[in-house]
């Protein structure tokens, strides 16, 4: 969705509010299930910010034990707004460029929530995950079986002490 920034930058208004529904379908983030932003440009004195959140829900598995999750997060988004130079200078990520008279909300959303969603998502942070032995998951039951670690470096020694 496009949304119209001119005004704001004349400062024929000074404030103007958005709400929408993030299409993320272009966003290759097959666990996001639903996201919808809302917040509100502003011009103070001239400068044009954005001050919104993200809503994304999630539904996905456990990256340790794959489990079922779905878990809600909350992304805030702020941004001081310049109009686009010609200059090779690249802005700090606190500044949105705005080619012509619009913003594609889209576009800025689904940046956010590209770069706010964490990489792994875990059904709890101690998570003990499945067993790679017997396959069961060790959150809930405890199998007992024993893990041997076989460093490669021990076992060319115990090879030589063989002998
Ligand atoms: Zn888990
Ligand atoms: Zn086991």
């Amino acid at each position: 969705m496009l949304f119209d920034v001119k005004q704001l930058f004349e400062g024929s208004v000074t404030s103007a509010p958005v709400s929408t529904t993030v299409d993320t379908a272009t966003l290759s983030l097959p666990h996001v299930k639903k996201a919808t932003a809302s917040g509100v440009f502003s011009n103070h004195a001239g400068v044009i910010t954005i001050d919104a959140s993200v809503t994304v829900d999630i539904d996905t598995v456990c990256d340790r034990c794959l489990t079922q999750v779905q878990r809600r997060y909350q992304l805030p988004v702020r941004h001081t707004l310049v109009r686009k130079l010609q200059s090779e200078d690249t802005l700090s990520d606190e500044y949105l460029e705005v080619e012509g008279d619009s913003i594609d909300l889209d576009e800025l959303f689904g940046t956010e929530i590209v770069l706010g969603l964490p990489n792994k998502i875990l059904c709890r942070d101690d998570c003990k995950g499945l067993c790679p032995k017997c396959g069961c998951n060790r959150n809930e039951h405890e199998c007992g079986c024993v893990l041997k670690e076989t460093d490669p470096r021990l076992a060319a020694l115990k090879q030589l002490l063989d002998k």
